[in-house]
């Protein structure tokens, strides 16, 4: 008897049902992966991918971690991004934040964590670009603009990759999309921010 039994009870009735709708469902899967999307989000537990956009096992390639950054010297990030684009060819790359991020509060607060306040730093950084902008607003608006500044920044710190720019060399269609998450509706809200060749992605960082 474990404490964990309820979550693999939880899992054969998941696989039964998933089993029952499409008898070849896992079998399909077995084959091969041909999601069309990457998903870059925040670790954050009430932001799911799947669940979020309503896609099934198989159709979504995910990646995440604490603030939904992206940094140019992250191996782990950086190989998701190279796997899904070289290799999965998916058109779509999606940097997803949320609303009321813990990431962004602690930064914003200045608020010391420990260790991860090195992983933070990106946060940081965008804090510094935008402070101006954000002392104007109510103190009540300033964690959620963050918030969405990060987002802008972080897509185009996809953009920088050199993933992406051998991409958009060689002809390859994907495009870049910053989207934001409320927690609170359960809605994702593009911020319009989409790059699909180098030119948007020039267009953004001016
Ligand atoms: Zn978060």
């Amino acid at each position: 008897m474990s404490d964990l039994d309820h979550l693999i009870e939880a899992n054969r009735a998941w696989a039964a049902r998933a089993k029952a709708a499409d008898p070849q469902f896992f079998t399909r899967l077995l084959g091969q992966q041909r999601p069309q999307y990457l998903w870059i989000g925040c670790s954050d537990s009430r932001v799911p991918a799947n669940q979020i956009v309503g896609l099934l096992p198989g159709e979504i390639f995910v990646h995440r971690n604490v603030g939904n950054l992206v940094h140019q010297t992250d191996l782990n990030c950086l190989a998701v991004l190279q796997y899904a684009v070289e290799v999965l060819q998916v058109r779509h790359v999606m940097v997803v934040g949320h609303y009321g991020c813990g990431a962004v509060q602690a930064t914003l607060a200045g608020q010391p964590l420990g260790l991860i306040d090195n992983w933070l730093r990106n946060i940081e950084a965008v804090y510094h670009r935008c402070r101006h902008e954000l002392d104007a607003l109510p103190a009540e608006r300033r964690l959620d603009a963050l918030c969405e500044h990060n987002v802008r920044a972080q897509v185009r710190a996809v953009c920088d990759t050199t993933v992406l720019r051998a991409a958009w060399a060689r002809g390859q269609d994907v495009t870049v999309h910053g989207w934001i998450y409320g927690i609170a509706d359960g809605l994702v809200n593009d911020l319009h921010v989409s790059c699909a060749g180098p030119q948007d992605a020039a267009k953004l960082a001016g």
